[in-house]
């Protein structure tokens, strides 16, 4: 392995070239750094709003917006510099990497993802197909492609496993029939007598007893071949961050639902997607404010009255939402906490498994994308057996999920020419970085950085196997770890998703789910949760859970203005931007 690779974030002489400048249209603050929102400074903040949004991720920005279109004058408090969450991207010199979006689905017109993004942006958030596949499965060195539609899927695996016809149509006959376990599971979320009927009657006609069942499960029912098996269940695995014995089947069906049609990119990268949002908070006399803070939920006896930043300013509204985590909602948001007597929901998190710790290490590279050979579609690469590492019966390292943002934006190259981009995922045991928790970055155990060496060697040499062409091309990478996580959402052992969302969470259609609780209308009045840990993760169950959470906050008109808007949008949906060149 390169040596230098140990010690990260050097540039490799061979490789050098004259550093391009960044584009002017770039939105960048003096350090260089992609920044979106405003710096909260004195005086910036007025004392009262209509609402107010704790995190400006996906989840909480689709809350302001969504109140915002309704009229209400709204602020969005983020602690980062930046407003985004997972939808961020920062940059270092002349590369940029996302931290949490490489590609979403259902965005071809009429779909939810397409209809969310136009409503919220009005259809200035632009996406670019990513093309058909948009995911390559490397599995012990068989190759699947995923081709985009159903069809073309069935009939790809139906070719490989021929006597597994029977099962592959049992298998998409099935997630076409759980279609709607996810609108039904969201409407059972919804508080009011009206929404929970609707959501029973739903789940009693839609929803499938296979549905709330673990996905290895089901997929093993119906199908005999294990290597088909894998086939079919490493995207959930990988993309989910769980063992599929754990996951429940309707996940499985909601991703190839969400990639049925194929995947996008944000045109101009992940930044793009906060950015967009900006304007319709602003136009509604709100304001998305970063660098701030918040230290605490306010109440007025038993009802949400505003929050108290951490520079001390207190800001009224009569709604809250928070958009930051029913961790830190319960845990450190809400008063109680802190003095001893934490807020009785504490318990009942603690009873829930967490999602799987990651490693991500961001790569820069040396050329253009094409001249490299990325692909725009991501890879997924295990050693044959997606769910060992999640049962504990693997290595301490799971498989990887390569993507290259460079090569799916069709902006990248005028934004940074001879410059290229990857991220590697991984998932980790927990144990490898609990004895480090605590540590402060810039102040970590010589063992922590050992660690970090061994994994960036490790997640080196699977994208120099994979891709040869990247080889002598590496002039910077940094490996974020599970502290990382920590460290920017909060989230104890830096897992991925927030709360694990398995059988467990939902129900196993036996047992009522230890999730169900999790609404966006809370025990608290005026106190709305937002965002990943309302329903789902990834951008739609994040963006779905700011759905929620707007309706609940809002009044009968403002609720029925905010669907008709969105259903308007299904009407006439935006255009895709062109796809970037392929390699
Ligand atoms: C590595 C990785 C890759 C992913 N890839 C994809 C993908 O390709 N496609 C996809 O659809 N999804 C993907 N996801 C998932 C997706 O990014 C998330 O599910 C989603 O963005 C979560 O949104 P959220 O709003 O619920 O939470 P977050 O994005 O975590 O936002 C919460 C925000 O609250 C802020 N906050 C916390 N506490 C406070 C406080 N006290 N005061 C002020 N602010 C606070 C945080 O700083 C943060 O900005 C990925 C996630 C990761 C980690």
């Amino acid at each position: 392995m390169d040596p230098l690779h140990l010690r990260g974030q050097r540039h490799c002489p061979e490789n050098a070239r004259p550093r391009p400048r960044p584009s002017a249209a770039e939105v960048t603050d003096v350090a260089g750094r992609v920044r979106v929102g405003r710096p909260l400074t004195p005086g910036a903040v007025a004392d009262r709003y209509d609402a107010v949004v704790v995190g400006s991720g996906a989840g909480g920005l689709t809350t302001a917006v969504c109140l915002a279109r309704q009229g209400r004058r709204v602020a969005v408090f983020e602690q980062h510099y930046t407003a985004g969450g997972y939808t961020h991207a920062y940059r270092r010199r002349d590369w940029e990497w996302d931290v949490g979006i490489h590609y979403v689905g259902q965005l071809a017109p009429r779909e939810p993802v397409r209809m969310l993004s136009d409503y919220l942006t009005g259809g200035t958030l632009r996406w670019a197909p990513v093309g058909d596949p948009c995911d390559e499965y490397r599995l012990a060195g068989e190759v699947h492609r995923g081709p985009v539609g159903f069809a073309a899927h069935r009939a790809e695996l139906a070719a490989r496993f021929p006597a597994e016809r029977p099962g592959i149509d049992a298998l998409f006959a099935l997630v076409a029939r759980c279609r709607a376990v996810l609108p039904a599971l969201a409407l059972g979320r919804l508080s009011g007598p009206v929404a929970r009927r609707l959501a029973r009657l739903l789940r009693a006609a839609a929803v499938p007893p296979e549905a709330m069942r673990p996905a290895r499960e089901v997929v093993r029912r119906l199908i005999g071949d294990e290597r088909l098996r894998q086939a079919v269940l490493t995207r959930s695995a990988l993309l989910l961050a769980d063992s599929t014995a754990n996951l429940p089947f309707f996940l499985l069906a909601v991703m190839f639902e969400h990639f049925r049609t194929g995947a996008w990119y944000p045109v101009g990268g992940s930044a793009a997607i906060a950015r967009a949002m900006l304007d319709p908070v602003r136009a509604a006399g709100g304001e998305v404010f970063v660098r701030a803070p918040v230290a605490r939920i306010e109440l007025d006896g038993t009802r949400a009255a505003g929050v108290l930043l951490a520079d001390g300013t207190r800001v009224r509204a009569p709604v809250v939402v928070s958009a930051a985590g029913a961790h830190h909602t319960y845990r450190t948001l809400l008063p109680g906490a802190g003095t001893g007597r934490p807020h009785p929901a504490v318990d009942r998190l603690d009873g829930m498994r967490r999602g799987f710790p990651f490693v991500v290490l961001f790569v820069g590279l040396d050329g253009d994308p094409a001249e490299i050979g990325l692909p725009r579609h991501n890879l997924m690469v295990t050693d044959g057996d997606c769910d060992a590492f999640f049962d504990g019966t693997g290595g301490p390292v799971s498989g990887c999920f390569l993507s290259f943002s460079c090569a799916k934006d069709p902006t990248w190259t005028e934004r940074s020419p001879g410059r290229s981009t990857g991220e590697i995922l991984a998932y980790v045991r927990p144990e490898l970085f609990a004895p480090f928790r605590g540590s402060r970055p810039r102040h970590r155990d010589p063992a922590y950085l050992e660690l970090k060496a061994e994994l960036t060697a490790h997640l080196l040499g699977v994208l120099h196997r994979e891709l040869p062409g990247t080889r002598g091309r590496v002039a910077h990478h940094e490996l974020g770890t599970p502290l990382t996580a920590e460290h920017f959402t909060g989230w104890p052992g830096g897992s991925l998703y927030g709360l694990a969302k398995d059988v467990t969470a939902f129900g196993d259609g036996r047992h009522p789910g230890r999730a169900d609780w999790l609404r966006p209308r809370t025990a608290v009045d005026g106190l709305y949760l937002s965002g990943q840990d309302c329903l789902a993760g990834g951008f739609l169950g994040a963006a779905t859970g700011g759905l929620l959470a707007a309706h609940e906050a809002l009044d009968r008109g403002g609720r029925a203005r905010l669907w008709a808007g969105l259903l308007r949008h299904g009407i006439r949906p935006q255009r895709d931007a062109p796809p970037a060149p392929g390699p």
